[in-house]
């Protein structure tokens, strides 16, 4: 890690996923969107994670947490279970199904963060429920960007909170399809105008396989992913994509976003290439820096 770096501040599920796909099925892997964002961004940066989890979190989780030099010390640890969440991937990965949310303790959670912490300049908003987005982003002081991310549920259910998070987010991370049900726009600069009308100063709307479409006053253009040739589970990488995105934002004063979302895409390749965190949790800065040079060469191919 360099010195330096700005501090990140993260609020998202910590989870115990259940995955089935064609290439096999796993029960109660630690994941949740705080979870995989955390170990990307530790990376390159000093990633404190606001939580819940239950007392039936394991060991295996803690570990991993402190092997990252993640700190824990916002997570409540309450009487309970942990959220469990379970999805299953159609044989090509093109669409995912919901099969369980147990909510656990995160039926209760009310976000705290110590004081010491509440400066800390670089806010990333996780995959949650949108009123504890903004419950969090309220605890927060002087912040120089709140990125945030968000899911089709919340969009179904609490359009309007969702709303305003939007409001107050520097930066939005999407998926095509969510922005799709957000807008009701299929055209992806349309998709991008409303949502640039409605907070952020950039949108970036990810297109899974085919890159992440960056949209702000400054850009419009696609940066392509790092092929995998063999994918073995995507869950996290919307996650993971957010960890290396905000890790570059740490390094830099004035950001380059082209830089940031090929960032982004580089560290997402390694979360799909094994189950939960299993090939995440394993990548290194020098394999990180290959696959950032990769896709830099692309997208120097594909203006040529
Ligand atoms: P992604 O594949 O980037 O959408 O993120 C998958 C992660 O999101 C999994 O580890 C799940 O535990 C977590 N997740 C799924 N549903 C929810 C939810 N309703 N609230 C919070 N986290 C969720």
């Amino acid at each position: 890690m360099k010195n330096k770096t700005k501090e990140i501040i993260a609020v998202g599920s910590i989870a115990l996923d259940s995955i089935e796909t064609i290439n096999g099925s796993k029960n109660n892997l630690i994941g949740g969107s705080a979870t995989f964002f955390s170990i990307a961004a530790s990376l390159q940066t000093k990633v404190r994670v606001v939580g819940i989890v239950g007392k039936d979190f394991p060991v295996e989780g803690w570990n991993l947490f402190s092997s990252k030099n993640i700190d824990v010390k916002n997570i409540l640890i309450e009487d309970g279970a942990t959220f469990r969440w379970g999805g299953k991937y159609s044989d090509d990965y093109s669409t995912r199904e919901t099969l369980f949310t147990e909510l656990g303790v995160f039926e209760d959670f009310k976000p705290s963060i110590h004081k010491d912490d509440q400066s800390t300049p670089l806010v990333f908003l996780g995959n949650i429920q949108p009123s504890l987005q903004l419950a969090v982003s309220k605890l927060m002081r002087s912040s120089e960007y709140i990125v945030t991310d968000t899911m089709n549920l919340w969009i179904d259910l609490f359009p309007d909170q969702l709303k305003q998070v939007l409001s107050i987010s520097t930066i939005l991370l999407i998926n095509h399809e969510e922005a799709e049900q957000y807008t009701g726009q299929n055209k992806i600069d349309e998709a991008a105008n409303i949502l640039l009308s409605s907070g952020p100063q950039v949108v970036v709307i990810k297109k899974g396989s085919e890159g992440a479409y960056l949209a702000s006053d400054k850009h419009r253009i696609t940066i392509p992913v790092f092929p995998i040739d063999k994918v073995i589970d995507p869950t996290g990488a919307g996650d993971t994509f957010a960890g290396g995105f905000m890790g570059y934002l740490s390094e830099v004063e004035k950001p380059d976003f082209v830089e940031a979302v090929i960032r982004g895409s580089a560290l997402a390749s390694f979360c799909v290439e094994g189950f939960g965190i299993e090939a995440l949790s394993k990548a290194t800065q020098n394999d990180l820096k290959e696959r950032v040079k990769f896709i830099k060469n692309s997208i120097v191919q594909e203006v040529k």
